[in-house]
């Protein structure tokens, strides 16, 4: 396909295929899948940040994705563990063997813009609006496509309910080697603090550390100077001093309830798809949207050419299949949040812990068959069941403060 060119008051402008509005995971996924099945598609990413991906570092499990997302990620350098990973919690320790993944948005960055055609990639370029025909700039231009996603970043709405998870982490460079030979991914042996908290950590080489401190709120106020001070405590403890060479916080939903279409048709400018966090492509539990926009960025490659109308419809239906399935999930969160009292909240995750290791899998995969979750709930609760089934029953407290919960 060809961008028609013509005349619009005198400017020489033209038709994009394909416009994606943000360049995150989820529209840098769309964007590479979509160039890469369909070559001559004209399409433009655009990122209001200056660069793609944002300060970001995205981790997976290898068994999260089939074999087709696995290829797509390849297009992106990409650190990969084959040590398994290792879970803490107070008297337990356990060894997994599934193998760990890692993507630095500074690397995303760098694959979009070598893989993509040079006309595509656009950063600094803010959207003020966008409609079925096309998106317009803040600077005011207008950029005319015949099919418009919108990826950008999530927002929370009346809609939905839960709570949330808040994180800090630093990237470091030890004085000498740190000796950490596997990842961490959940060390909760720790203080617990009014919440769930654990430490996070990957060795990404004998002497880089990436040590993120988690944890899961009610409210979605991001203490940074509280976490800093806990990942330098942990860092001293293990005698892991160095430099700091990068940083990142986030604060990501913990969806265990509420109308998900009712969200996305508030969110969604008619005619337009709606993908990503902000479409709810996300695991409620972990609010990890790695596996998901894969997925999404292979249907959508997979169905084009095909106008706005269509895509919007693909991803209304993929994200209604979605919610549906993610439904256990957010049961779970609502056991997390609101029957077990926060610092007892770990007992939920170590009693997980303990279940066979490709039920874990499918757990974070977001792909639980009915056993696995009659195993999950199965056996002596680890919060009381006057507490649980209430939790089980409702939807939690509303994401946006002061809406109906
Ligand atoms: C620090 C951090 C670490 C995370 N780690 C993981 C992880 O390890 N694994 C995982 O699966 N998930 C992780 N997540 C969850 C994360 O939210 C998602 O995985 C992922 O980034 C969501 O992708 P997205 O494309 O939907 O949104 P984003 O990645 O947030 O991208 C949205 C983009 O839209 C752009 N944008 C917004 N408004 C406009 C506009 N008006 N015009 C143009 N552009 C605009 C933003 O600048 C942004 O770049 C992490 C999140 C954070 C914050």
């Amino acid at each position: 396909m060809v961008p028609v060119a013509y005349r619009l008051r005198g400017m020489a402008t033209e038709i994009f295929d394909l416009a994606i509005v943000g360049g995150g995971l989820a529209g840098g996924l769309v964007a590479i899948a979509a160039n890469q099945r369909h070559p001559g598609l004209s399409l433009t990413l655009l990122e209001a940040g200056e660069s793609f991906g944002g300060n970001h570092r995205w981790s997976w499990f290898e068994s999260d994705l089939d074999p087709a997302a696995t290829a797509l990620l390849a297009r992106f350098p990409h650190q990969r563990w084959t040590t398994g990973h290792d879970v803490r919690f107070p008297a337990t320790r356990r060894h997994l063997g599934a193998n760990y993944r890692s993507l630095s948005s500074r690397d995303f960055d760098a694959a979009l813009r070598r893989e993509l055609p040079q006309r595509a990639v656009g950063t600094g370029r803010q959207v003020a609006a966008l409609d079925a025909q096309g998106v317009t700039l803040a600077s005011g231009e207008r950029i005319a496509a015949r099919a418009v996603i919108d990826c950008r970043d999530f927002v929370p709405s009346p809609h939905l309910n839960g709570g949330w998870q808040v994180f800090a982490g630093q990237h470091i460079r030890t004085d000498r080697p740190h000796g950490l030979a596997a990842p961490v991914i959940m060390d909760a042996d720790l203080a617990q603090h009014g919440a769930y908290r654990f430490v996070y950590s990957l060795p990404l080489s004998a002497d880089e550390l990436f040590v993120e401190d988690t944890y899961y709120a009610d409210g979605p106020e991001l203490d940074r100077a509280a976490l800093t001070e806990r990942i330098a405590a942990y860092r001293e403890e293990r005698g892991w001093a160095g430099a700091i060479i990068g940083e990142e916080a986030g604060v990501l939903p913990v969806v265990t309830g509420g109308d998900a279409a009712m969200h996305r048709a508030l969110m969604a400018a008619p005619g337009v798809g709606l993908a990503g966090a902000r479409g709810l492509f996300a695991h409620p539990l972990t609010s990890y949207t790695l596996p998901f926009a894969a997925a999404n960025a292979l249907a959508i490659a997979a169905a084009l050419p095909l106008d706005g109308a269509g895509i919007a419809a693909l991803l209304d239906r993929r994200a209604a299949e979605h919610w549906r399935a993610m439904r256990f999930y957010r049961h779970l969160g609502r056991m997390l949040f609101r029957a077990a009292v926060p610092e007892e909240r770990w007992r939920i995750f170590a009693r997980f812990y303990r279940l066979p290791e490709p039920l874990i899998a499918r757990f974070y995969a977001g792909r639980s068959t009915p056993l696995d979750r009659l195993r999950i709930l199965s056996g002596r609760p680890p919060v009381p069941i006057t507490r649980a089934l209430p939790a089980l029953l409702g939807k939690g407290p509303p994401l946006v403060q002061g809406a109906a919960g």
